[in-house]
């Protein structure tokens, strides 16, 4: 296929020269009229521009600096074909963002080379944006998937760690309020043994799900490990805590969980710890008692909250 290149001169006698001498081997657009030029660059994305510098209304400069300055056209290569040939004209063509600079009278093999390897460049160039752009989406995804969890993708404990050391401080400096509810759905391992670990896999979804339903944005839902799950609510006390607890236990016990055709019943266990005013020196305290709180849970009979 062949490559499009836009020229752009305000003489007639000029355009049908060049489109005799470029048009066999490019697809040759041709425009008089500078912001017409610029619309063409715009819509079409030539692969080059061949731009004359003396035009009446705005100059050839004029028309580089705005095709320079769009995001859509600032990589297509321009290069002014003019008859002006002082050096201060080739410098300014080429310091307002020009490519190449040639001057009248011209080799016509000269000038189709010349476009060549521009049209070469910005080919090479435009690859390598988009390794680039390809290569930051793959960072991106990494960075996602090493802070998440695989199976149900909520965040995982990597990421809870460093959310509530960052929490904790900032909570603690300015005296608001931080809680932890470590959540274990109950008798899971039953699950698992009666209806196979696919299921099992299933149920921590939709288990997830129910949370996520019924907490705020703001709140950081993660899993902590197997069927254990933390969620964390910057500026909650305790009893705010426990009521949201309260609101998941039910909405846990509410309905059975639908998994292909197995309806199943499933309760879980709430413990819950909360920093308020300088209560706790460290993170890891606050989730060593909300831990011995769900323990706690278990052994008084499970499907409960405790703090
Ligand atoms: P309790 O009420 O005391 O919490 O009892 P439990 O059966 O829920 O707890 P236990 O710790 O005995 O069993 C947890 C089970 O969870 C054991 C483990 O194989 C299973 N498990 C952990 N991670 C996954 C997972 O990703 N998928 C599935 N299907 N099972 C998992
Ligand atoms: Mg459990
Ligand atoms: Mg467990």
């Amino acid at each position: 296929m062949k490559h499009s290149i836009l020229i752009l001169d305000d003489s007639n006698f000029n355009l049908e020269i060049l489109k005799r001498q470029l048009g066999s081997i490019f697809n040759v657009i041709t425009a008089t009229d500078a912001n017409q030029g610029i619309k063409i660059a715009v819509e079409k994305k030539p692969s080059l521009i061949l731009l004359d510098v003396m035009m009446p209304k705005i100059n050839g400069y004029e028309v580089c600096k705005i095709i320079k300055s769009y995001d859509g056209t600032k990589n297509i290569p321009v290069v002014f074909l003019t008859s002006r040939s002082e050096i201060e004209d080739k410098v300014e063509g080429l310091e307002v963002g020009g490519d190449d600079y040639i001057t009248k009278p011209y080799n016509v093999s000269e000038l189709i080379a010349r476009i060549n390897v521009h049209i070469r460049l910005k080919e090479a160039q435009d690859k390598f944006r988009q390794l680039l752009e390809e290569k930051n989406q793959l960072i991106e995804q990494l960075e996602k998937l090493s802070l998440h969890d695989g199976l149900t993708g909520v965040y995982n404990r990597k990421y809870l760690e460093s959310y509530l050391e960052k929490s904790f401080e900032g909570c603690g400096r300015y005296g608001l309020d931080l809680s932890v509810i470590i959540t274990d759905i109950d008798y899971y391992k039953r699950v698992n043994d009666t209806y196979g670990h696919q299921v099992g896999d299933e149920v921590l979804k939709r288990f997830v799900d129910r949370i996520s339903a019924n907490i705020r944005k703001a709140d950081v839902l993660a899993r902590y490990g197997g069927e254990e799950f933390v969620i964390i609510s910057k500026n909650t006390g305790i009893e705010g805590a426990a009521a949201l607890a309260e609101k998941l236990r039910e909405a846990i016990q509410e309905k059975p969980f639908q998994v292909e055709e197995y309806s199943i019943n499933l309760t879980a266990s709430f413990g819950i710890a909360a920093l308020s005013r300088g209560n706790y020196t460290s993170p890891a305290q606050l989730i060593r008692d909300a831990d011995m709180c769900l323990y706690r849970a278990k052994n008084s009979g499970r499907n409960r909250v405790e703090y």
